[in-house]
């Protein structure tokens, strides 16, 4: 089997630690596997998309040594895969229009999604109300669970239904939903295995029914530990997270590596990065991975 991972950076802020986690780890699985690793910017989010942050983000991983193969797939350059990929769930009725209000929404839900929003109670699942156009377009999942295994996390299971409810994939801003964008540019790059932090867990299951809707193949998942800061918070630009220091990519990438389980030799924060990537290329080991979703960054 031909081994593709990839990083997909949203750009919305410079690179920073937890985000050089998740690049070296995805990159050192598939060149461990002798795969190719490609680099995609999750730019499909217009309104959070930063001026600039997405070239400041390419240069800060030349500059810790990264080498990506193929060209970098830009998400808002591929509006109409998304079009035809909604398209095709609604020939198949597995998409419908929603007219609901954020207000009307909250009002008749009953129940939290697992990512702590409101699980849509499903009015306009059989049609909008008389005299109400769509606004969003959600997908009409089914009761069932989606479970996959994980070789850091263990099973994973989620009932889309009890957990997600019907989710959208074309937001009443006419922005695609990260779900749709990520799966159809998976499938797009044929990508078999994606390395990312656990935070994105909870999202597995909804890809993987939606690569069933849209009959694409299943890659394999792994996700790593999320760095936190001392408040518990998952490093981000909305929590203050630091750009990564570019006149250190060394010291960074051991201290990443550390966080990886890795435990190369101290000295080499002080080596070239070159010689980082030979310590880490020659020395990577998955099964030293901490087998959890959260680590406090020291
Ligand atoms: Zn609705």
């Amino acid at each position: 089997m031909n081994y593709r991972g990839r990083f997909a950076p949203s750009p919305t802020g410079a690179l920073h630690f937890g985000s050089l986690i998740a690049a070296l780890a995805s990159c050192l699985e598939a060149r461990a596997h002798g795969g190719e690793w490609l680099v995609r910017m999750e730019d499909v989010d217009a309104p959070r998309t930063a001026p600039g942050a997405a070239e400041g983000i390419l240069a800060c991983l030349e500059a810790h040594g990264f080498i990506w193969n193929g060209e970098i797939l830009w998400q808002s350059r591929r509006l109409e895969a998304y079009q035809a990929a909604l398209d095709d769930l609604r020939a198949k009725n597995l998409a419908y229009g929603c007219a609901c209000s954020r207000k009307e929404i909250a009002e008749r839900a009953t129940a939290r999604a697992i990512d702590g929003g409101l699980l849509y109670s499903g009015t306009c699942r059989h049609g909008t109300p008389s005299g109400r156009l769509p606004r969003a377009w959600r997908l009409r999942v089914e009761n069932a669970d989606i479970d996959f295994s994980d070789p850091i996390q263990g099973t994973i299971r989620q009932n889309i239904a009890r957990d997600v409810g019907d989710f959208v994939l074309l937001r009443a801003d006419c922005q695609f939903a990260y779900q749709l964008a990520v799966v159809v540019d998976d499938a797009f790059q044929g990508i078999t295995h994606v390395v990312r932090g656990a935070d994105l867990l909870d999202s597995t299951p909804r890809q993987i029914y939606l690569q069933a809707c849209l009959d694409y193949a299943q890659p394999e998942y792994l996700h790593v530990p999320v760095a936190t800061n001392a408040a518990g918070e998952k490093l981000s630009k909305q929590t203050g997270a630091k750009a990564l220091d570019v006149e250190h990519p060394a010291a960074n990438l051991v201290r990443a590596l550390n966080f990886l389980g890795q435990h190369p030799p101290q000295e080499l924060a002080q080596a070239s990065v070159r010689e980082v990537w030979e310590w880490a290329l020659g020395n990577w080991q998955r099964e030293k991975i901490p087998r959890c979703q959260w680590i406090r960054d020291q």
